[in-house]
């Protein structure tokens, strides 16, 4: 039996895959490549913002139309966000779909796949899967859920009320994919700052990077945290990112604006001169700093003087990589409610204006490491015009969010970590040489 295996939307969904992967794998299911090769289709979907939900179902109903023109039927199963937003509401709107599985029911994928396919022998399931991974970085899903409710955000109540995994799973975890060859280790959830504050005793993010750092050291490998929030940025944890080798000083803060008006607005808190110290505080105290936000245009009311303030901002604060978005009305948010929606052309307009900026300081700051040699990872190969090519990233470059390292010259497999002297770049992307360690 095959299985075919849709991802969509971020990294979280990409582990939840993995995980899935891994049980039917354990099951004795192989992994289908193509439609034509399967016998069940996996589709893990995103409903972040409303054009993930309609990207979700799109995809949905095209692989259905292409079942429907192959020679057999091959039951869609569809897992994930949507069903966890929508539930109930689906099974009437998409036939196609022979099981809906939320997020929380994704361990029982097992069966839901016999059901559909009408096996009925028991599951014979390991006490504990490991995930499968492929290349050189893995991400690590720290929590699940999120209790935060900003104002715009259907996140909690897509994926629940915030839960820390266990110290004990995360470091197995992390020993694991170590040991199957992965030099990276990237650190996420919705909120991966309150890590162990669900806890009885509390524990901290920075008690688990002090664990997680004594289990890579010994293989070399880096640790990379994403997601962290401005008010999780305590004295122990920059103290952590600063001083543990393996902990990278490469730090994701999302602020989505700076007015204190809108971010209270958004239920969210912080200002710009807060914002300001608090950058300005990392980028003093960690050597070396790299800083990644997201910011977003056009939230209800947002005037033209607020919009103008973010973008000086942005200006000022001159982040290496920044996510730029236009708020999107989420069915079941409170923001969707507010009076003062922005038009769509001033939304577009001003998330143009944002990107611009994020682009110029980015493409800046990326073009400012020429010069230097670097520890790259090496990720795979590419196929140019001129042949084969490298692609690696290094410690400045989040994987699948951030630009690539194109190495021009050398020898080097997957997994290795390789000394990269940088003699050009483009946008967001580095070209390298591979030089004597
Ligand atoms: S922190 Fe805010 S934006 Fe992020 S997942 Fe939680 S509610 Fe959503």
């Amino acid at each position: 039996m095959h299985a075919l295996f849709i991802t969509l939307g971020c990294a979280k969904n990409e582990v939840d895959t993995d995980r899935m992967r891994a049980l039917l794998a354990a099951d004795g299911f192989e992994e289908a490549l193509a439609v034509s090769d399967a016998d069940v289709a996996i589709v893990n979907t995103c409903s972040f913002l409303e054009t993930a939900t309609s990207e979700s179902i799109e995809c949905t109903l095209e692989l259905a139309d292409e079942i429907a023109r192959g020679v057999r039927g091959v039951p869609i199963i569809m897992c994930g966000c949507v069903p966890s937003r929508y539930g109930g509401e689906l099974a009437d709107e998409l036939p196609e779909v022979a099981a809906f599985v939320r997020h929380d029911e994704e361990d029982g994928i097992v069966q839901v796949v016999r059901h559909v396919l009408g096996i009925d022998r028991t599951p014979c399931l390991p006490p504990h899967v490991l995930r499968t991974v492929e290349g050189a970085s893995a991400f690590l899903k720290i929590s699940e859920g999120c209790n935060r409710f900003c104002s715009f955000c259907a996140i909690p109540y897509i994926r629940g009320r915030y839960c820390s995994r266990p110290l004990d799973e995360l470091l197995d975890e992390a020993r694991a994919l170590l040991e199957g060859g992965v030099r990276e280790l990237v650190l996420i959830g919705q909120d991966t700052g309150i890590w162990g504050s669900d806890f009885a005793p509390k524990r901290t993010l920075a008690d688990l990077l002090r664990a997680l750092d004594e289990v890579a050291r010994p293989f070399g490998a880096w640790i990379r945290v994403l997601y962290l929030q401005p008010e999780g940025m305590t004295d122990e944890l920059i103290a952590a990112i600063r001083d543990l080798p393996s902990v990278l000083p490469y730090i994701d803060i999302p602020i989505q604006h700076c007015s204190k008006r809108l971010l209270k607005a958004m239920n969210r808190s912080g200002s710009p001169e807060e914002l300001h110290t608090l950058f300005d505080r990392l980028r003093s105290e960690i050597p070396g700093m790299v800083l990644r936000s997201t910011a977003m245009a056009g939230f209800p009311g947002e005037t033209d003087a607020e919009a103008d303030e973010l973008a000086s901002f942005l200006q000022k604060e001159g982040f290496d990589y920044c996510s730029v978005f236009a708020f999107s009305p989420e069915d079941g948010t409170r923001a969707a409610k507010l009076p003062d929606q922005v038009p769509d052309d001033v939304k577009l307009e001003r998330t143009q204006r944002l990107i611009d900026i994020a682009e110029q300081e980015g493409f800046s700051s990326t073009a400012s490491h020429i010069g230097e040699v670097v520890d790259v990872i090496i990720d795979g190969v590419d196929d140019t015009d001129d042949g084969a090519e490298l692609i690696g990233h290094c410690w400045f470059q989040a994987p699948d969010s951030d630009g690539v390292v194109h190495i021009e010259q050398g020898e080097a497999t997957v997994g290795d970590i390789v000394r990269v002297e940088l003699v050009d770049s483009f946008c967001y992307e580095l070209v390298g040489r591979i030089v004597d360690a």
